[in-house]
């Protein structure tokens, strides 16, 4: 893995940024009713787990490249078995000419969404509908747009007959809402595998311009690992008209008790390090003053209780565990026989889920209290800073929303980004969808895309294609 960095802090991107990228045209009337006539094709799509969906949804993307001028021995669908249903991955590749200069970059993103139920949308979730210069529809933001939007780029790259010096690689996953299982399939895949780094269209988006801020994006450079554990506390019940001391729930109000005390140290990595800092330089005075405390000693209790009180969203200072569900007893009148909790952790990156799992176990100090992990726990490592790469997405950036302001930043988890990292390939979100306040809506209802940062992506792609493979 290559390793730029050199000890920068973020706000020296915005002097690296100047110089600006050669910015693309904007898309025409008629670019845009094509892109728009196929994120409504996949919006459509219901590629939910469970609905065998997923190919269908590649094969459209599939006919809008070949369509373009794409050979069909570029695209490749593989699928696997998921539960019972086969699942489909899609690959392209926009082949170099000649002799590549460098190693691909692959572009990602995810074919699959959550589920709606449609009793509480206003608009139906899989019938797609434009409305005020929204598309409202399941998917329209994660991840919808940042397909419709690559796949557009791509498509006009190749009507215009431009060619790259490096292989450009579009590698979107079907499962990254439920398994990620398509996701480590592609991280092996051959034309994806010996990729530079990849860049991911679901993370990085930001927020549009407001009155008295510009617009905001984000590289997402490192995520948390999630993990999930489920605390039971049992007891062999009995009549409730005969309590006892022994009582499975008041086992287990104890053990969260416990848990509420627990806390992570303080720590920093190279990108965490800068959102302290950009976080101090836009804080209240004592809030940034216990900020630049903790970047100088992590472990000074009183600036931390500061921060803590304060209500600034600094969850990215140490790992997090938290209850989230709670269930016991069986019937109103009988002892409980169980009581369980959930709780779920945000684990920073390089902490071990085994430590965690431990202090866990160390904080509750009751043998008889069972702790079993839900799911799988991928750790990914921090993808290092890397300098050229991140004044070009700047400059992409800012060819579209001139004062823009984009910084690295590490999210809570949950990315196909995690898997590329944890397979040695950095990983960035570059998405760079502007959203406005009201319009945060993934997995929530009446989901929606402002229509006009979806063209301007189509833009944003194919500046950004022409500055790292031109
Ligand atoms: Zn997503």
């Amino acid at each position: 893995m290559p390793n730029t960095y050199r000890g920068l802090a973020g706000a020296a991107f915005l002097a690296l940024s100047a110089a600006s990228a050669h910015a693309a045209p904007a898309p025409s009337e008629a670019e845009k009713a094509e892109a728009l006539d196929l994120l409504e094709t996949i919006v459509s799509t219901r590629t939910v787990k469970g609905q065998g969906q997923t190919g269908a949804m590649a094969e459209a993307l599939k006919a809008r490249l070949v369509e373009a001028g794409f050979p069909e021995d570029a695209i490749d669908l593989p699928t696997m078995e998921i539960d019972g249903e086969t699942v489909t991955a899609f690959v392209a590749r926009y082949a170099a000419e000649g002799e590549p200069t460098a190693p691909p970059i692959a572009f990602l993103a995810h074919m699959d969404v959550v589920d709606a139920s449609a009793e509480t949308w206003s608009t139906t979730p899989f019938e797609p509908v434009v409305q005020d210069g929204y598309l409202y529809g399941r998917g329209a933001v994660d991840n919808k747009a940042g397909i419709g939007a690559l796949v557009s780029s791509f498509a006009r790259l190749k009507e215009s007959g431009w060619t790259p010096s490096r292989d450009l690689v579009l590698a979107f996953s079907g499962d990254e809402e439920t398994g990620m299982n398509t996701t480590m399939m592609l991280t092996g895949h051959p034309w994806v595998r010996d990729a530079e780094y990849a860049l991911n269209s679901d993370a990085g988006s930001g927020s549009a311009a407001s009155e008295d801020k510009p617009a905001t994006f984000s590289i997402q450079s490192a995520e948390k690992t999630y993990a999930t554990y489920v605390l039971t506390a049992k007891n062999k019940g009995g009549h409730s008209s005969a309590p006892r001391p022994d009582n499975a729930i008041y086992d287990l109000a104890e053990a969260l008790r416990r848990l509420e005390t627990l806390k992570f140290p303080v720590e920093f990595n190279e990108i965490t390090r800068g959102m302290a800092e950009r976080m101090a330089e836009s804080a209240e005075p004592k809030e940034a003053r216990a900020l630049r405390t903790l970047l100088k000693d992590p472990s000074n209790e009183r600036a931390r209780k500061v921060i803590e009180e304060s209500g600034l969203r600094a969850h990215f200072l140490s790992t997090t565990c938290v209850p989230t569900m709670l269930s016991g007893g069986s019937v109103e009148n009988a002892l409980p026989q169980r009581a369980s909790v959930t709780v779920n952790c945000r684990i920073m990156p390089g902490t071990d889920p085994a430590e965690v799992e431990a202090k866990l176990r160390e904080t509750v100090a009751n043998d008889a209290i069972e702790m079993k992990p839900l799911g799988a726990r991928t750790q990914s490592p921090v993808s290092p800073i890397n300098e050229p790469l991140f004044a070009s997405l700047t400059a992409a950036a800012r060819s579209l929303y001139p004062d823009a302001t984009v910084n690295p930043s590490m999210s809570s988890g949950g990315t196909d980004g995690r898997e590329y990292r944890s397979q040695g390939i950095p990983t960035y979100g570059a998405g760079a969808i502007a959203l406005g306040p009201d319009d945060h809506r993934a997995h929530g209802i009446d989901e929606r895309v402002p229509l006009d940062t979806y063209y301007r992506q189509i833009e944003y792609w194919e500046t950004l294609l022409k500055d790292l493979a031109g």
